[in-house]
């Protein structure tokens, strides 16, 4: 059974950690019929937080997808990690998202993880909705909130709701419902039922003017995009909700506004009117354009499918979810349908891959009438059987192959050895952390045959703690784990041309080849970290000869650079002329003068060391601000904005990664457990001398 398309949501639910994203997606299964009682993040019982590890980090890391019906729409909502050490997942969700649901705390506003979400929802196209959560709490404020989202996030909410009161339940005017300035009604929610019931109440006297205020520069606001509402303002005419509607899904569709809904999803207050909301407001696949791919013999040329089912089959695996009974894979399907017992092509790696099964997700819990026989498009859904699949790859039919553009993934910022204690252990590693790269594409995982460790990778500290306790406790593993390191870069500081050269005789044979070669710092932002290309001009030099330069260019560069060995970055080489002997001259040759010239090009350019450095989001009291400044600076950091939000600070401070080892203990003991810390990787930057000296050869 397919679903209509006009009737599917496909959404997720963003925020920055702690703003109540987990809070607020268990109440909308709760309220949907989805599921039967209220889970409580801080119990551990919460739907979407599958994974042991979640629960007691009370941190959603991997996203998983529910579906459930609200009203006449059906909703598969993706959960999305808040935590910055896990962008990416947020990032891969946005891809194959239409809609998002953004959540902020009425009390801390917009945060620096709300921002970088904001800016990946910019870049994918995705129409938003805003939740103001939190209103019960102390310090709630809507209007600063809101003026946050305007200014930091250059955004254009449109406020279609406000709260009747603020704050706890024993303030002199506590927040107890929210007043919808659509349909002029205040929505009351049953507090012994959960807020399950939703109470229409006629707006209180006192609070009518406040309304009217509201309302009308909504609907001024709404007359900007709509000619129709436009006359009615112009000709006093009373304006019809439905119109309201209309102009309100138009607009957010362009992302043009954002809906503004506020409540508080602890105390079950303001949640249904978020869920019409996406419902009302947000698009379905029907509502999207479509898709865009390449061909795969020919990257240049552009393919297009619309969201129509008589286009052929195509859909991007975002997400794997291992099982003994077989892996589970997402899939966005964009074009065309998918059928269970049918094979697709795996345009990505060129393989077939068998669709043995077809399950609607519902949670992560698979359950008999979740299993179906076609999926249609615009939908998501979980198949069982590819093998050779990764997320991020492009499944379609095999007579139409297409690649849609894949997901950009962030290079790793620190890495781990860890050590298997015997040989049968080898294996089950080798094994276990193949499988965990496919689930997480910003995780890397080699093997150094000499020294018998593998070292694992990633974007921070938290994120290589998590696989660690994976691998200890959920696959038994015994490995020696060592502590974790920095993975440093390094390039080169000018821009220089040399030559290199080979004129030397080899096994009795005189060998002769030189080569102009240059190489140059690089600012490429895609793409491999090194560059290497010719300009050697057109029949100057025999094609083998050429190849041969320029393969064993390739291989000098991925052999590390001349300051600690590190891999070479933001690098390119080019190879500017070349000269043979009539006689004299073989691959051979031109390979030593291919090295001969790496070597030193790369010591005149001026050969750096980079590092990462995070970009830290700290919440702190305004006494312990001092302290915390002080201590950045300590760790060679910058404070690049310092913002106060009523008895709290938040601080934005760029750090190197180097300095930041165990610095959550640091920032807690500075604070006696009253700041909160939380990083991203933010760039590869020249590290000083002291640094790289400590690594000189
Ligand atoms: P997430 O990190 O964004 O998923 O946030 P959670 O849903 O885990 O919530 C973080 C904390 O805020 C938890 O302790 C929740 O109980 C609490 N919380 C969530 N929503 C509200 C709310 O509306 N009001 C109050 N007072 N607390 C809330």
């Amino acid at each position: 059974m397919s679903r209509k398309l006009e009737d599917i949501r496909n959404i997720g639910v963003v925020a920055h950690i702690d703003a109540g994203k987990t809070t607020v997606t268990e109440r909308m299964l709760y309220y949907s019929g989805a599921k039967h009682r209220v889970g409580m993040v801080d119990k551990g019982t919460a739907e979407t937080d599958s994974d042991p590890e979640e629960q007691e980090r009370g941190i959603t890391i991997y996203s998983a997808c529910v579906t459930f019906p609200w009203k006449n729409v059906s909703i598969n909502l993706l959960d999305t990690p808040g935590h910055v050490d896990f962008t990416a997942e947020v990032e891969r969700c946005l891809r194959v998202l239409d809609g998002c649901v953004v959540v902020f705390s009425a009390r801390e506003g917009v945060e620096a993880q709300s921002e970088t979400v904001w800016r990946q929802a910019d870049k994918y196209d995705v129409s938003r909705i805003v939740f103001i959560n939190k209103m019960d709490r102390e310090g709630a404020d809507f209007e600063r909130t809101l003026e946050d989202i305007e200014k930091r996030l250059s955004a254009q909410p449109f406020v279609v709701q406000i709260p009747a009161g603020s704050g706890p339940a024993h303030m002199k005017d506590p927040f107890r419902g929210v007043i919808d300035l659509v349909h002029q009604k205040l929505l009351t929610f049953e507090p012994e039922k959960d807020g399950k019931n939703v109470i229409e109440n006629e707006i209180p006297e006192e609070l009518q003017p406040e309304v009217d205020l509201w309302r009308e520069k909504l609907i001024d606001g709404l007359s900007n995009f709509n000619d129709e509402l436009m006359e009615k303002l112009l000709e006093e005419e009373p304006v019809p909700s439905a119109l309201i509607e209309k102009v309100i899904r138009e607009a957010t569709l362009a992302q043009q506004i954002q809906p503004v809904f506020c409540g508080t999803a602890l105390h079950g207050i303001g949640v249904q009117p978020v869920l019409d909301g996406v419902a009302k407001y947000l698009p379905s696949p029907a509502d999207m354009p479509a898709v865009k791919g390449v061909d795969l013999k020919d990257a240049e040329k552009i393919l297009k499918r619309e969201p129509v089912a008589k286009e052929p089959f195509c859909g991007l695996v975002f997400k794997i979810i291992p099982a003994k009974t077989g892996d589970l894979y997402f899939i966005r399907i964009y074009s065309g349908e998918l059928k269970a017992n049918s094979r697709v092509l795996n345009a990505s790696n060129g393989k077939k891959e068998n669709i043995a099964q077809l399950w609607q997700i519902h949670a992560t819990k698979k359950d008999k009438e979740g299993q179906i026989d076609l999926a249609g498009t615009g939908d998501i859904v979980g198949v069982i059987g590819p093998r050779d699949s990764v997320t991020g790859d492009t499944l379609c039919e095999t007579k139409s192959p297409i690649i849609l553009e894949s997901i950009d993934f962030p290079e790793t910022v620190i890495s781990m050895a860890i050590e298997p204690e015997s040989t049968a252990e080898r294996k089950k590693l080798g094994e276990t952390l193949e499988m965990m790269k496919r689930q997480d594409p910003t995780f890397r995982a080699s093997e150094n045959e000499d020294t018998g460790q593998t070292l694992i990778s990633g974007m921070g500290e938290l994120h290589l703690e998590v696989i660690k306790h994976r691998l200890l406790r959920d696959f038994n593993l015994n490995v020696k784990v060592h502590k974790p390191r920095v993975n440093y870069r390094e390039t080169v500081a000018n821009a220089v041309e040399v030559i290199g050269e080979c004129n030397r005789q080899i096994e009795n044979e005189q060998l002769y080849a030189r080569l102009t070669v240059k190489i140059e710092p690089s600012e490429h932002e895609s793409g491999p970290a090194v560059i290497v290309t010719s300009r050697v001009p057109p029949d100057t030099l025999e094609g083998d000869f050429l190849m041969a330069a320029l393969d064993e260019l390739q291989g000098c560069s991925e052999g590390g650079g001349v300051v600690g060995g590190f891999p070479l970055s933001k690098l390119r080489i080019t190879i500017m002329t070349g000269e043979a002997h009539l006689v004299n001259s073989n691959d051979v040759a031109f390979r030593i003068a291919a090295s001969d010239a790496f070597e030193k090009a790369l010591r005149k350019a001026g050969p750096i060391l980079l590092e990462p450095i995070m970009k830290l989001d700290i919440n702190t009291p305004e006494e312990n601000m001092g302290d915390i400044v002080g201590d950045i600076q300590q760790r060679r950091g910058i404070v690049a904005q310092c913002e106060p939000k009523g008895e709290i600070v938040s601080i934005e401070a760029h750090v190197p990664l180097a300095e930041l080892f165990g610095y959550s203990s640091a920032i807690r003991s500075l604070s006696q457990g009253r700041a909160g810390c939380s990083m991203e990787p933010l760039e590869f930057a020249p590290a000083p001398p002291e640094v790289a000296d400590g690594f000189a050869f």
